[in-house]
């Protein structure tokens, strides 16, 4: 192949810019991400040679270099990986495979502090280079190809690359940064161990770099300098970090180590590192992010959890190992009895790989439980005993935790409920609302159950849009006249979720949406005779109503569940609720098509205007439009319903 230019797919070149205009503020970050490359490509050689020993070739001892030169202003990281092809240098500095791609671009500001903050989540890689260099060279041979298929790789981070192909005895791929003026700083061996410290001591390959020694100068009076030896020394521990003890890692290098694997520059929420032991032997290392990647939505979505056997690194995307409600966990697992060759179709199948699994979802679990424990104390309390119990500093610095990562994953994680019935009770626990008495998500089940009213005999919450919505529904009204907290929920999934959980600790959720009200025991018998009453002589007005309004609803009946609003829709106990029918229409998706039953307010003044009146046609359709209205929805034909309450205002 002789030299060609070829364009950078748009989404790269947007990407480049970015990276070149908003990471400046964390330069050093370039020399992870490189060095991740690296070792990733180190790791993919081992996976490879598994079946094909031969691709080690002459070079058995996997390592990465760091290399610089001065004069030339170049600093070059090499590693003996995997290497690329000529085909997939241009496919992977080309073009950026993750999926979400476009989706993301189209987040983007143009405000480099905001974008800046998004580009954290995404995770620039390779392209990081760009934020030291003016210029790079990238030359690879893939591991196995022949030393004249080589490829070299050339880009000034604008809107095209070079490719031709080159010869190059060693396998694996140089990265060489030719560094700005302002990036001069990294041409410099006590620079460069530092940084390589602090981001990548956890990597378990070597990283070198060459000896220097002090030389005086042979000139007279003229300064000596740092010379290169030409032996080289390891740089890192290159230890995997999940192997050594815990009390010898400090909580910077467990950071570190969980931004160098998951490419999120903030600090995670909180990590748990284990070594069990019993049948299944397997190293855990757990981390729960701080902020939501930008693909948490996404479907096809990779796990964040490696899987390692043995410290050999065998997949990056290992769904067998963490339930999909549980995809924003980020870590390690490496298996001491998983066979070095196991494949995907074997991972799905393995009873370690199901006992791992459940003992990770279950340590995931626990850490949620921690920080729900510990994310709000209240003042120091005096026991029985005459003590103040003291809040430690570990438990301090867990305060508002749970709040922060239920803002970010608690919808994700109610997907659970549907989808990991062994734990479902557990993540009932879990779970946060707002409700009547708390704008703020944070009314747990157990919280509400602790302040029901006497004689109250279930958990009443409602659905909605918004949370506006929720709390004006009409529904609510008898609740906030009788004091009855009420939850409100507003997360897509909460409906959907909720089919799944009929009860919690013993006491029923109801939805109050749902069904004829039955406040059971919080009616009292005047209340309740008075209600027979007013139905009883509504009876002839109601069998007209349930005439004119065949066609929209399925029944209309009088209710007690309203105080000011003449009438309300619900759903039959067993039906979908009016909200998730209109939120599968609007995805294109076949609902069932029931009909909503109306409920009216026999006391209220427009309903007792109904009895005689000439009007009543237009005042049923009035009533079943209005009540539409009010939870969100749309009448069928919205122009009949104006010119019906147009005609009554004129
Ligand atoms: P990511 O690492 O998140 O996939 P990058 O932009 O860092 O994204 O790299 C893109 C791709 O380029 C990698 O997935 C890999 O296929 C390839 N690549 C990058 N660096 C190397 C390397 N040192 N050796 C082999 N392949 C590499």
């Amino acid at each position: 192949m002789s030299k060609q230019t070829l364009s950078f797919q748009a989404e790269v070149a947007q990407l480049l810019h970015l990276v070149t205009h908003s990471l400046y503020s964390n330069q050093e970050i370039f020399l992870r991400e490189l060095i991740s490359n690296a070792s990733d490509a180190c790791d993919k050689l081992r996976f490879e040679a598994l079946n094909n020993n031969a691709l080690y070739e002459d070079a058995p001892n996997l390592e990465v270099r760091v290399s610089f030169d001065k004069d030339a202003k170049t600093l070059t990281i090499q590693d003996n990986g995997i290497g690329m092809s000529q085909q997939e240098a241009i496919d992977h500095l080309g073009t950026i495979a993750k999926s979400g791609t476009k989706d993301f671009m189209g987040k983007l500001t143009g405000d480099q502090k905001a974008d800046a903050q998004l580009i954290g989540q995404f995770g620039v890689g390779f392209y990081s280079g760009f934020i030291v260099a003016d210029k790079i060279t990238v030359e690879s041979r893939r591991a196995g190809l022949k030393a004249d298929e080589g490829v070299r790789w050339v880009s000034g981070g604008a809107g095209d690359f070079e490719v031709e192909t080159i010869t190059r005895a060693a396998r694996g791929t140089s990265v060489i940064l030719h560094l700005r003026d302002d990036a001069a700083e990294y041409l410099n061996a006590w620079k460069l161990k530092q940084v390589i410290g602090k981001y990548s001591d956890h990597i378990s390959l070597p990283i070198l770099m060459e000896k220097e020694e002090w030389k005086e100068s042979e000139k007279e009076g003229e300064p000596g300098g740092m010379v290169k030896t030409g032996e080289w020394e390891t740089v890192n521990k290159a230890s995997a970090l999940w192997t050594r003890p815990k009390k010898d890692i400090t909580e910077e290098q467990y950071q570190e180590f969980y931004k160098a694997i998951s490419h999120d520059h903030e600090n995670p929420l909180t990590w748990a590192h284990n070594r069990v032991e019993g049948n299944t032997e397997y190293t855990q290392l757990l981390y729960i992010p701080a902020k939501a990647p930008f693909d948490l939505w996404n479907r096809d979505k990779k796990a964040g959890v490696k899987l390692y056997v043995k410290r050999v690194f065998i997949m990056d995307d290992a769904e067998a190992l963490m339930p999909s409600y549980l995809r924003f966990v980020k870590g390690v697992i490496d298996s001491a009895d998983l066979p070095l060759n196991v494949s995907r179709e074997l991972l799905q199948e393995s009873r370690d790989v199901r006992a791992i699994r459940e003992g990770s979802t279950k340590r995931v679990l626990s850490m949620l439980e921690d920080l729900a424990k510990h994310d709000k104390h209240d003042a120091p309390a005096e026991g029985a005993d005459g003590v103040t119990d003291v809040v430690s500093e570990e438990d301090k610095a867990k305060e508002g935790k749970y709040s922060a990562f239920y803002a970010e994953f608690g919808a994700v994680l109610k997907e659970g409920l549907g989808e990991d019935f062994a734990n479902r009770e557990r993540l009932a626990k879990l779970l946060r609302f707002a409700s009547t008495t708390s704008d703020a998500v944070s009314v747990g089940f157990a919280d509400y159950k602790a302040r029901m009213k006497e004689g109250q005999e279930a958990i009443y919450y409602i659905t909605a849009d918004t949370l506006a919505a929720a709390k004006n529904s009409p529904q609510l009204e008898v609740f906030k006249k009788k004091g009855i907290e009420v939850l409100l929920m507003t997360d897509r999934v909460d409906e959907w979720a909720l089919n799944y959980l009929h009860d919690f600790d013993g006491t029923p959720l109801q939805s109050v949406a749902k069904g004829a009200v039955d406040l059971g025991k919080l009616q009292d018998e005047a209340e309740k005779k008075a209600a027979e009453e007013a139905a009883e002589a509504f009876k002839p007005v109601l069998a007209k109503l349930k005439e004119a309004l065949k066609d929209k609803a399925e029944d209309v009946r009088v209710t007690t569940r309203l105080v000011d609003s003449p009438a309300c829709l619900v759903v039959q106990d067993d039906g979908m609720s009016t909200q998730l029918a209109r939120m599968l229409k609007q995805a294109g998706q076949k609902a069932p098509e029931t009909k909503p039953v109306l409920e009216v307010n026999a006391e209220h003044p427009l309903v007792k205007k109904l009895d005689g009146s000439v009007h009543f046609h237009d005042l049923a359709h009035i009533l079943f439009d209005q009540a539409l209205l009010a939870e969100g929805g749309l009448p069928d034909d919205p122009a009949a319903y104006v010119k019906r309450v147009n005609a009554l205002l004129a």
